[in-house]
């Protein structure tokens, strides 16, 4: 029996919101490839830095949001406050994750999550009990997710208090959350990590008071120094008008945020769809090496473009095999997309317009591995498969013209392991369909 495993600090909040139940773990490591770990995290500074360049080159961001404003709401609102506060800010952070599975010790890019990357807390916490447990055959890589993403919302507090001659110790970041938010735990070991303290607010508060000179964010008298999103990334995060005008509120504040809006965009699926072409990655990044590295980990994705040939010859081909796709919307937080003999109806259901907001990506098919999880109480053996997250973090200074840049922090910030049935094909530990696990390298 694994009982030592139990920890109240691996906790998420029970569906009835009274009390708290265990997150669902892998009860020992899973094995993972060391070359695949390593790879994963060389490339998350090239990653963060695709992220920032994204932001700043913003041509291929406005055609690929122009497009999808057309046929998507939730796209159009967002692009909008964009087109709203176009300038480069003058403090850029973003917190990245980018999310691989492995195929014959290869890594693939499942997607890069730029808002709300979650579970850097709990990752952290079942890492460090899990090695506490010193078994000799086990090879868990140290894990300072928690810590070093913490770590990166303090140096933007520094930078914050830098430019705006600001008292640093009276500043404070703002976390934007969700209201009915079950994952509060991770969450809290996050805040536990930031030496500034932290203000939660959901995002249609009427707490948030912006001074029209200076710009500066203040809630309850506190001055705001980030604006921290674990909400905002999906249309329900939205309800009402109010969240909406927010959400542009906060943006033409001076507060840091993390993301800023052009970042949030820049993790949308079509954007990491168009970026898989070499010469979009290149004019982006401005570095044929950097480039040529960031590609080695691409999956192909394909677009699905009703005027372009080449949209209606990847729909053809997602008809005729559709077991070798997964068809994804521009959706975060699981549960959106589609998979084999499914993709099939649902293209044919759709307008050619409506198609090209898709993108279609070649499944990838992980090594299958027997492993002992605790879900909901009960232990159980499965067949699964698992799926590395790799955080990062990116600051950068620029003066108002975005001529010069100084990149103040660049780093791989730890990592997260999801484990699923090998038959299931979405991918959540919050929406129960995989479990929290840690690395056992070989
Ligand atoms: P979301 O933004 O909803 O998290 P993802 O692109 O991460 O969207 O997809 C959700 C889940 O679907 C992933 O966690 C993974 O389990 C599965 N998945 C996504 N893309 C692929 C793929 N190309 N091959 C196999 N599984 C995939
Ligand atoms: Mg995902």
């Amino acid at each position: 029996m694994e009982g030592e495993l139990l920890d109240a600090q691996v906790a998420l909040r029970s569906s009835d919101g009274r009390g708290l139940v265990h997150a669902p773990v892998a009860l020992t490591p899973s094995p993972f490839p060391r070359v695949a770990f390593d790879r994963a995290c060389e490339l998350q500074p090239l990653f963060n830095e695709l992220v920032f360049q994204t932001v700043r080159e913003h041509k291929l961001l406005d055609d690929v949001c122009a497009k999808l404003a057309d046929q998507d709401a939730f796209v159009r609102n967002l692009y909008a406050i964009f087109r709203q506060h176009p300038a480069v800010p003058a403090l850029f952070l973003s917190v990245n994750r980018s999310d691989y599975m492995v195929e014959d010790d290869c890594i693939f890019q499942i997607e890069l999550n730029t808002i709300s990357a979650s579970l850097a807390g709990l990752s952290t916490k079942l890492t460090e009990l899990q090695r506490a447990r010193r078994r000799s055959d086990w090879n868990i890589p140290e894990n300072r997710a928690c810590y070093a993403i913490g770590a990166g919302i303090d140096a933007a507090v520094d930078a914050y208090a830098q430019e705006y001659e600001a008292d640093r110790s009276t500043l404070a970041v703002l976390f934007i959350v969700q209201p009915d938010e079950r994952n509060v735990h991770d969450q809290q070991h996050l805040q536990s990590s930031i030496r500034a303290s932290v203000i939660r607010r959901p995002l249609d508060s009427s707490d948030f008071v912006v001074d029209a000179q200076s710009s500066r964010l203040s809630v309850d008298g506190h001055e705001i120094a980030v604006v921290y999103y674990r909400a905002g990334y999906a249309p329900s995060d939205y309800p009402t008008e109010r969240h909406w005008t927010n959400r542009a509120l906060l943006e033409g504040t001076r507060a840091v945020k993390c993301p800023d809006i052009g970042a949030h965009l820049a993790g949308l699926k079509k954007i990491q769809q168009v970026l898989t072409n070499r010469d979009s990655l290149l004019r982006v990044l401005g570095d044929a090496d950097k480039a040529n590295q960031l590609a080695t980990c691409f999956a192909g994705i394909y677009c699905l473009d009703d005027d372009e040939e080449e949209g209606r010859r990847n729909t053809q081909m997602a008809l005729e095999s559709p077991e070798r796709f997964v068809l994804k919307p521009q959706r975060e937080g699981g549960g959106n997309n589609t998979y084999g003999a499914a993709i099939k109806d649902a293209l044919g259901a759709m307008s050619p317009a409506e198609r090209s907001t898709y993108i279609l990506m070649d499944r990838i098919r992980p090594t299958i591995t027997s492993i002992t999880i605790l879900r909901h109480g009960m232990q159980s053996t499965i067949d699964a498969v698992s799926e590395l997250g790799i955080y990062g973090v990116i600051l950068c200074r620029q003066d108002t013209s975005g001529d010069s840049v100084s990149v103040l922090r660049n780093c791989e910030a730890g990592w997260l392991l999801r484990t699923k049935p090998a038959e299931s094909d979405e991918g959540g530990v919050v929406s129960g369909y995989s479990v929290l696990d840690t690395l056992n390298l070989f």
